[in-house]
This record gives structure tokens, C-alpha cells and sequence, in this order.
């Protein structure tokens, strides 16, 4: 484990493996079967780079998109790794080149499609030109169980055996038992070693609010974090346009991304999105998978997500880099109502059903705990941990209060208004409001018609979202959003039961609090100014070379340059991520911009 520890410091330039790394990889390089679970972001495909590099031979690598394969084989070359991807979107030149590259044994590491793996003599080829190793990104692809079911990936059974079973190393980011185990068994004869790493991401800020002004709530938010990248996930295709174009209207850098956008669209804003600096992408869950941008330093979710699987998954885009990153999830009765109507017009198994509602429900839970995010987080994947003490909940941005009363309001308006009727309504039936449907319905004729005039329409909207995801309301089948009561909200209603509910503290605007996360804060005046120059010069290169900015040298990279301010290629050395390929192809460069820097 030296040389692995030496490699990671001569190619990547980090000094130290992140936790669970070490362990993996001399596994890896023992030839064991592995299966290894790691939060997004936690650095899994060190695991079968390093040993790619250390003990030559050729990896191969299934990855389920063409972007992600891209993506590494970029950053394989500018480390000076030998790596290529065999797609159906290749240049026939570059399939000749990547083939004499493997039969000549130059190649360490390819990225190929279980598509491809599976044509006929595709694997046998590679077992033939020496392939010694087999790593399966994205493992969870292959269970039914998992939250992103990939048919092809079934193959991958019968292409390691065409491989000559060569030791294989499974990854994925999704902790769930039955997936685990599901993994296990399709892909391997005999269980794999397994590690299981913690899914803590500390540096990831947790931060959730109802709907409250949402468009405000979000504008806010981004406000504050002006010229950083961050992503904004939305439900919808058009809300993804328009939260775009609203955001350009106040100054930010923001493009769409969505399945409904052209595909040139599409890659174009991606590109953007990867190669500068600074651009919120808004967009719907059809942006992420093929996301390495380890520079990611907030994720949004204007929508709530339809489980915690795909939540973690989201939030770990940001924040890879290991610095402080943020991320804020909206979430409203409106939402939870919309992703059980989509899971119940599913054309799914009814166990199938059953596991997408239970799935749903953790995430409501999520939305409505009381006590730490964090906490509420890794006990779904089965951790257990303190209270974080940095979460909205620890820092106390809401407080719980005893709510039977305004619980019973709401109930009795539900009653009273025949079990049919959504938030806004029945907010409007509590304030006092006669708008035409009330009056239409004759619902200011109602006894609660106005019971409720000491809050405002949307702390009562709170209120029958909450009693929602506590589960005295129940949705009305038939109706769109509307809303009926259930054994338990009888109970709260005649008073045998009593309710605490969260007290949404209406805060002020945030100010604009960090410019750009709390690294920086390491950095004085003159840090900063050098970190901005040096942020210039690497935006340039990467324009020059047509390649993305990090992939020149990341955030973190660049913050420590220009903190330790190094003066010859010794010190360049001792900046992290400055390994000896980039040392060689940028180090001169940014050592002479630090050299003329006023102050160094
Ligand atoms: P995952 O596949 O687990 O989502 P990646 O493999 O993309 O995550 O790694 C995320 C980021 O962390 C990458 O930019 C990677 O270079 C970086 N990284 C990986 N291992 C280390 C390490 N030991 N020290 C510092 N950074 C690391
Ligand atoms: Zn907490």
C-alpha cells in the first residue's frame, strides 16, 4: 500500500486516500471480488484507477453513459493515464486507435457500455488482448430493487463470464439492503468481499423549507451565492425554462436542461455548465448522472424529490471537491400529493408499488422530521449518529408547538367542507376569505368560515401540509389535491389525541452571507485577489484547450495555491491535487502568474 500511497501523491497529487479508499483498493490489487457502496462524491473511481495505474494490465470499466466515460477519459489524459472509451457514438478512427492501444498493452484503463460489452466476441477480444480486471460503475443499475432499474445491465452476468471472470469490483452510491443483495447475487458467483463506507457527506450542508413563496424563496437563495455553480432541480420541464429565465432576468448565468430541450441544446448548456465557472443549471433529474464537476457548490430543489435515494444522490453533486457546499429542498402538500399520483398510474408490479410508496414516505418524513436532518438521513441507510448540530433543525430554524387547536380548525374545515377541497382552499375558508369559489360553495356560510383569522393564508396552508405528512389528512382519490380526513385526524379532531407541529419562523431576508463557501474564508484580501487571478488564468487554459476548468486544476487546488503562494516546482508539488502530469503541463504557468502577483 505504499506504492498505492505514493501513486496517489506522483499522479493525482493527493495527499491522503478519503475514508474507505485504502481499504478498497488493496482488495482491488489482492484480486478480490468486491462490492463497495459509497455516498456520491465520496471518490469511488479511485478504487479502480489507482490499481489500473499501479499494476499496469487493462481495466475495464462498465459505465451506463457515454458522458460520464467521457468525462474520466478526459481526466485520465490529463494525468497522463492511458484511458479510452469504446461507444457507439466513437469516431471509427478513434476505435482503431483505442483497439491498437489495448492489443499493444499501452492501455490501462477502458470505458465501455454493458451494450457493447454484450455483442458477440466483444468480451472474449478483451480477454484475448489481456484484460485483467472488471469495475461496474453504477452497480445498482442492475436491480430492479434499485431506483434506476438498467435492463442492460442484466448481460453483465453473461459478459463476465465471457471475460474469463476476472475479478470484479461492483460500485454504487445506493445502500439499500435488497439492492445490496440484489447486486451481489446477479453479479457474482460467490458473495463479494463488501464495504459498506459511511454515507455521511459533512461538508454538505442540509437545509429544508415548505413552500412558502417559492420563486422568492429560491431567488433568494441563489442571490446570495451569485458566481458560484450550483444546480436547481425542478419537477417540471417548463419550470425549469422559466425558473431559467428568471434567474437570467437577475443577473445570474442560468440555463435550462431537460429532456424536452434539443439534444445540442442539451450538451451545449452541459458543456457550459462544466467548463465555467459560476452557472446555475436549472433542471430536471435528466442532468446529473454523467455530473463529475467536483466544484459544485449548491443543489436546490425547487420541487421535493420523489425519495431519499435520488435526494442523496442529487445533493451529492455538490460539494465533491470536499469543500463547504450547500443545498436547500422545497417541499409542499402539492408535491407529495403529485409523486403518489405518479406512483399510483405507474405500470408497475404491485410490489413494485409498494416499495415506490414506502420510498415516498421516507422522503416525506425527511421533509416533516423534527429533530436532525443529518441524523434522519443515515438512519435511513441504516447509520446510526448523533444529532449533527449544523442542520436547519440543530441550528433551530423552526421550533415545534403544540397544535391541537389550529390542527383541529383545519380538520373541522376539511369535515365542513365535504372532504374534497386542497390547501389554498381551505386556508381561504379559515382566514375568512370570500373568494368566488368560497361563495360558490357557500363556504362562508360555515361555521370555521373565518376561525382562523389571526394567521396568515400560507402558515395555514403549513398547517394542512404537516397534518398531511403526519397522516391525519389523506388525499381524496378522485379529486386533484383535495383532502380528507383519516382514523387519526378523528382523533386529533375530537380531542384524544393531541398535535405538536413545527412553527416555521418567518425570517428576514438572508443577506447575501458567503461569496463563496466557507473556504475562502481561509484565504485574507490578498489570497482572495490571487485566487481570482489564478481562477482567470485556469478559465483561459481550459478555453485554449477546449476542456473543462476543473479538469485544469480544481477549486480546491487553486485555493491552496494561493495560499501557500509557491515560488519553484518543489512547493508546486506540496499543493494538493498537483500531480506530476499537471505539474508538468500547467506548473509553470501558474507559478509564474503567483511570481508576478503584486504582494508575493
Ligand atoms: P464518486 O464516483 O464516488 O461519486 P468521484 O470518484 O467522482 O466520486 O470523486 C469525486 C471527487 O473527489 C473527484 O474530483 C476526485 O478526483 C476526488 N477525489 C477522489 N479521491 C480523493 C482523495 N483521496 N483526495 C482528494 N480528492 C479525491
Ligand atoms: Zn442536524
Amino acid at each position: 500500500m505504499k506504492r498505492a500511497a505514493a501513486t496517489l501523491k506522483s499522479v493525482f497529487g493527493y495527499d491522503a486516500f478519503r475514508p474507505g479508499q485504502a481499504e478498497i483498493i488493496e482488495a482491488v490489487l489482492a484480486g478480490r471480488d468486491v462490492l463497495a457502496v459509497m455516498p456520491t462524491g465520496s471518490g469511488k473511481s479511485l478504487c479502480y484507477q489507482l490499481p489500473a495505474i499501479l499494476d499496469g494490465g487493462l481495466t475495464v470499466v462498465v459505465s451506463p453513459l457515454i458522458a460520464l466515460m467521457r468525462d474520466q477519459v478526459g481526466q485520465m489524459a490529463s494525468l497522463g493515464v492511458e484511458a479510452a472509451t469504446l461507444n457507439s457514438h466513437n469516431d471509427p478512427r478513434d476505435t482503431d486507435a483505442a483497439w491498437d492501444r489495448l492489443e499493444n498493452g499501452t492501455l490501462r484503463l477502458l470505458f465501455v457500455s454493458p451494450e457493447r460489452l454484450a455483442i458477440g466476441g466483444f468480451a472474449e477480444r478483451l480477454a484475448r488482448a489481456g484484460a485483467r480486471r472488471l469495475a461496474i460503475d453504477e452497480a445498482h443499475c442492475v436491480s430492479q430493487w434499485g431506483h434506476d432499474f438498467r435492463p442492460e445491465y442484466r448481460t453483465l452476468a453473461a459478459a463476465k463470464k465471457a471475460l474469463g471472470r476476472l475479478p470484479t469490483l461492483a460500485l454504487t452510491a445506493t445502500a439499500d439492503d435488497a439492492t445490496r443483495a440484489d447486486i451481489a447475487a446477479q453479479l457474482f458467483d460467490k458473495p463479494p468481499l463488501s464495504f459498506l463506507h459511511s454515507f455521511d457527506r459533512p461538508n454538505i450542508d442540509l437545509r429544508f423549507a415548505a413552500k412558502d413563496r417559492p420563486r422568492e424563496q429560491i431567488a433568494d437563495f441563489i442571490a446570495g451565492r451569485k458566481g458560484q455553480s450550483g444546480i436547481v432541480y425542478t419537477a417540471s420541464r417548463a419550470k425549469a425554462e422559466s425558473l431559467a429565465a428568471s434567474f437570467a432576468k437577475q443577473g445570474h448565468r442560468a440555463l435550462p436542461y431537460h429532456a424536452g430541450l434539443d439534444q445540442s441544446v442539451r450538451s451545449e448548456n452541459q458543456d457550459a455548465f462544466l467548463t465555467e465557472d459560476g452557472i446555475v443549471m436549472v433542471a430536471t433529474v435528466a442532468f446529473g448522472m454523467g455530473i463529475n464537476k467536483p466544484d459544485v457548490r449548491y443543489v436546490v430543489h425547487a420541487d421535493m424529490p420523489g425519495g431519499i435515494e435520488a435526494y442523496y444522490q442529487e445533493i451529492g453533486r455538490a460539494g465533491r471537491d470536499g469543500l463547504p457546499a450547500e443545498t436547500l429542498t422545497l417541499y409542499g402538500a402539492e408535491d407529495m400529493a403529485l409523486r403518489r399520483r405518479q406512483i399510483a398510474e405507474k405500470e408497475i408490479s404491485p410490489e413494485q408499488r409498494r416499495i415506490e410508496m414506502k420510498r415516498l414516505s421516507s422522503m416525506i418524513d425527511l421533509c416533516e422530521s423534527a429533530l436532525c436532518r443529518r441524523q434522519a438521513l443515515l438512519s435511513y441507510f441504516g447509520e446510526a449518529s448523533e444529532r449533527c448540530g449544523h442542520c436547519d433543525l440543530c441550528r433551530g430554524e423552526a421550533t415545534n408547538y403544540d397544535a391541537t387547536i389550529d390542527a383541529q380548525k383545519v380538520l373541522s374545515a376539511v369535515v365542513r367542507t365535504g372532504e374534497r377541497f386542497g390547501a389554498a382552499h381551505l386556508a381561504d375558508v379559515l382566514t375568512g376569505e370570500a373568494t368566488d369559489a368560497i361563495r360558490r360553495h357557500g363556504h362562508d356560510s360555515l361555521k370555521t368560515f373565518g376561525v382562523g383569522k389571526e394567521k396568515s393564508k400560507r402558515a395555514w396552508q403549513t398547517v394542512v401540509r404537516q397534518l398531511y405528512a403526519s397522516g391525519a389528512l389523506a388525499e381524496t382519490s378522485a379529486e386533484h389535491g383535495g383532502f380528507r380526513i383519516t382514523e387519526s385526524g378523528v382523533a386529533i379532531l375530537k380531542g384524544s389525541e393531541k398535535v405538536s407541529l413545527r412553527l416555521v419562523v418567518e425570517t428576514a431576508r438572508r443577506q447575501s452571507r458567503r461569496e463563496r463557501g466557507a473556504a475562502m474564508a481561509e484565504l485574507d484580501a490578498a489570497g482572495n485577489a490571487l485566487f481570482e487571478h489564478l481562477r482567470a488564468l485556469r478559465l483561459e487554459i481550459a478555453r485554449k484547450e477546449g476542456i473543462a476548468a476543473y479538469m485544469v486544476f480544481a477549486d480546491r487546488t487553486l485555493i491552496d495555491m494561493a495560499r501557500l503562494r509557491p515560488r519553484n516546482a518543489d512547493d508546486m508539488k506540496l499543493v494538493h491535487g498537483v500531480g506530476e502530469a499537471k505539474l508538468a503541463r500547467y506548473g509553470s504557468q501558474f507559478l509564474k502568474a503567483v511570481a508576478a502577483f503584486p504582494g508575493a
